[in-house]
Parts: structure tokens; sequence; C-alpha cells
């Protein structure tokens, strides 16, 4: 039953992502004025706004002007609600299901965001990291010294990394949004997470980045945005981080 409320839950924070998704980077408010058509401009009623049913009853399109309405909005609002059920039944109804929700949630906002517009919102980035922070002092996973050491190691190992980028190849390969949100991830996560999340960020994204060169025969210089990667390890290492590094322990040698 719960966890039928936990799905709910998680369409209606989706719903809300998309708003913050839209509206962050042109620097609008986001509560007022309510959701509107892109093309006809017209008000969109409560009973059309219903995460996922409405886009299913209208068939993705607006009921004045008919035009499509993007993929983009049912695709987060039902990952959204996927990931809050899969965090509930890790979890239960606890403080830490909330907060590890709250940090997927910034994690989806700064995925599209970044790959849309190639730039992390610091005003996702920044809170986050101390909402990490202060989450380490109440939920049992991770402990405040662990946390700032996450903070530390997940922005100063990307500064770094950046830093020697640029002095390299003399140009910017990672952008301040890269390291807040590594900051973020540490905070959240910890150190040990952090490095996982570094590992799998750079494999999946360096071999997402060679297919994208073969298909589309692009060279290297082509900027891919990192933020959604560090996103994926992220999430990935909120998983499985236990089961990863004691697979790695187990079968190194
Ligand atoms: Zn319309």
């Amino acid at each position: 039953m719960l966890s039928i409320v936990s799905i709910i839950l998680g369409a209606l924070i989706g719903s809300f992502l998309n708003v913050c998704i839209l509206r962050l980077p042109k620097e609008e408010s986001i509560i007022t004025p309510g959701s509107h058509c892109p093309s006809c401009q017209n008000p969109i009623k409560f009973y059309d706004n219903v995460p996922l049913i409405s886009y299913i009853l209208l068939k993705g399109r607006c009921r004045h002007c008919r035009s499509a309405i993007s993929f983009q909005y049912p695709l987060i609002e039902g990952i959204t609600a996927l990931g809050s059920l899969i965090l509930f039944l890790k979890f239960g109804p606890s403080l830490s299901y909330l907060v590890y929700f709250a940090f997927l949630a910034s994690l989806i906002i700064i995925t599209v965001i970044d790959l849309h517009h190639q730039i992390i919102p610091d005003v996702i980035s920044l809170p986050g990291i101390g909402v990490g922070l202060l989450a380490s002092l109440i939920i049992p996973q991770i402990h405040l010294r662990d946390s700032l050491i996450g903070i530390v190691s997940g922005g100063g190992s990307l500064f770094v990394v950046a830093t020697l980028y640029q002095w390299l190849f003399k140009r910017e390969g990672m952008g301040g949004g890269d390291i807040k949100l590594l900051a973020m991830i540490g905070a959240f996560l910890g150190w040990k997470a952090v490095l996982l999340t570094i590992l799998l960020s750079s494999l999946i994204g360096s071999m997402t980045g060679i297919i994208i060169m073969v298909l589309k025969g692009k060279d290297f210089k082509y900027a891919i945005p990192f933020g959604p990667f560090l996103s994926l390890g992220a999430v990935i290492s909120l998983f499985y981080q236990n089961e990863i590094i004691f697979w790695y322990l187990r079968y190194r040698g």
C-alpha cells in the first residue's frame, strides 16, 4: 500500500521537476505563473496536469492547439516515480528514503538541464552540498566525517583533473559545475562512493564518447556534458556501492 503512495509521490514530484527543468535555466520562478502550453500559452487546467495519466488521455497533445507535448514530461514523471519506488523498497518509510529521494530528484534536474544547456545550475548543487552534510547528522547510512571527506575529495579531485586538463590541452574540459556536482555527491554518499562515481562515470562517459565519435564522425573536441555521467555513476554507487566494493575486494587477487 505504502509502495503505491511512494509511486504517486514520485510522479507528482516528477511533474514538479519538469517545471524546474524548464524554468531554472531561464531564471524564471518555479512557483508562478502556473503551467501553460509553450505553443498557445493557454494555462493548463489541473485535470490536464495529472502526471503520466493526462499525457495518455490527451494522446500527447495540447487540449487547445493540439500541438505535441514533449515526451520528456511523462518520461521524467515515470523515471521519478520508479526511482521513488525503488528507494522506498530499499529504505522503507524513513528519513533516509526522503533524503535519498531529494538527492535523486536533484540529479534528475541536473542531468536534463546539462543535456539541454551544458550547464549545471548552482542553485541545485550548492544547497545540495549543505543538505547532504546536514543529512549525515540524522540518517544512519553516512557519518558527518565521511560526508565532509566526500565533499573535499569529490570537489578537490575534479578540480585537480580540470586544472591539469586545461594546462595540458589549453582548453576547458570540465566546468566548475561538474566540480560542485561531485562535491554534492560526496556530501550525500561519502568518499568511497565518490571514487566509485568517478570510476564509473569516466568509464561510461568515454565509452559513450567513442560510440558518438564512431556514429557521427565528430572529432574529440566535440564536448559531451559530463554531468549526466556523474549523476548516473552516483545513482549506481547509491544502489550498489557495497556490492561493487565487496566484489572488488573478493576477486582482486
Ligand atoms: Zn497549446
